[in-house]
């Protein structure tokens, strides 16, 4: 079936579905959490389970005011280009983490309590919509010393105008900067579709778009058990890679339980972790070393050889 024909006929779906339905709450529903059903993203249940959540967050959290201003900014070079790991030297065993699709009231606290135990810092790639539910996670990943990227408003991955593009990314990084003080720089297309409009966007926008270099697999429909995602992220470590993992979209149960595991096996391997904006400084400063260093070198022993690197 093409697409067209597809989306014309979920759009019948929908119709036929929303003029039955008879009350507002049911219409509205089916409206607006199309897509976070399929996410498997849930909202909280009333206002009352969201204060009580809020309690369980630290008083850290809850003190924040998003006055820091702080600004994660990638070097100049990644800026409007798309990263899918740092190049770096064979011997400069960094590896960042990153997870997607918060924040989620449960999944997220966890992963942060176990973030901390290893002193371990990571990337979070959020989702507008769940900032605006969960305010008081995405203040807890800001205070823990976490850096937050810009994951779009609605996670869609459909193909979209350049308003619509526009306003999932420009809402997501008001959203992110009103609750947590963090300006974001760094951009990763829902799904790592990079043709359906956002990618272009945030590229215009100077984000760095990032993509990923290692899967653990915790998001696919049958993702392997625990032991298997541990495999997975230790099995295509290198220095530089970032791996994708996920905190929200879903019970994100089996990606907690691995995270000790991962971060004990890529330790035990000499690997420190850093956050994406200090795995592009690495790799910015690693690259202006040899920059500077080479004429000395090419002068001295291989003037001819110069040619060859550049
Ligand atoms: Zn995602």
């Amino acid at each position: 079936m093409s697409s067209r024909k597809l989306s014309l006929l979920l759009k019948l779906i929908i119709i036929t579905l929303v003029t039955g339905a008879s009350s507002l709450g049911i219409s509205l529903l089916l409206t607006t959490s199309g897509f976070e059903h399929l996410l498997g993203i849930i909202k909280p249940k009333s206002e009352s389970a969201k204060a009580s959540h809020n309690k369980l967050m630290s008083a850290d959290a809850q003190n924040i005011s998003p006055v820091t201003d702080q600004m994660n900014e990638v070097p100049k070079a990644f800026q409007g280009t798309i990263v899918y790991q740092g190049k770096l030297k064979a011997n400069e065993k960094v590896i960042a983490l990153t997870f997607d699709d918060g924040p989620s009231p449960k999944n997220t606290a966890q992963i942060l309590e176990i973030l901390k135990k290893n002193d371990v810092k990571a990337t979070f790639f959020m989702i507008g919509q769940m900032v605006k539910y969960f305010p008081q996670v995405a203040k807890q990943v800001a205070a823990d010393g976490h850096v937050i990227g810009n994951h779009t408003w609605h996670h869609w991955y459909r193909h979209m105008d350049l308003a619509t593009a526009a306003s999932e990314i420009d809402r997501t990084a008001e959203i992110i900067y009103k609750t947590t003080g963090e300006k974001t720089t760094l951009f990763r297309p829902p799904g790592g579709f990079l043709n359906n409009g956002l990618a272009e966007y945030a590229k215009n926008e100077k984000y760095a778009v990032m993509m990923w270099s290692e899967e653990s697999g915790d998001a696919e429909r049958r993702s392997p058990q625990v032991p298997g995602l541990v495999k997975n992220v230790l099995k295509y470590a290198k220095p530089g890679a970032i791996v994708l993992m996920h905190d929200g979209g879903g019970n994100r149960s089996k990606s907690v339980r691995a995270l000790p595991g991962m971060i004990a096996g890529l330790k035990a391997e000499g690997y420190r972790f850093v956050t994406i904006p200090q795995l592009l400084e690495i790799q910015a400063q690693e690259k202006s070393v040899e920059t500077a260093a080479s004429p000395v070198v090419t002068n001295q022993e291989h003037p001819n050889q110069q040619l060859n690197h550049q």
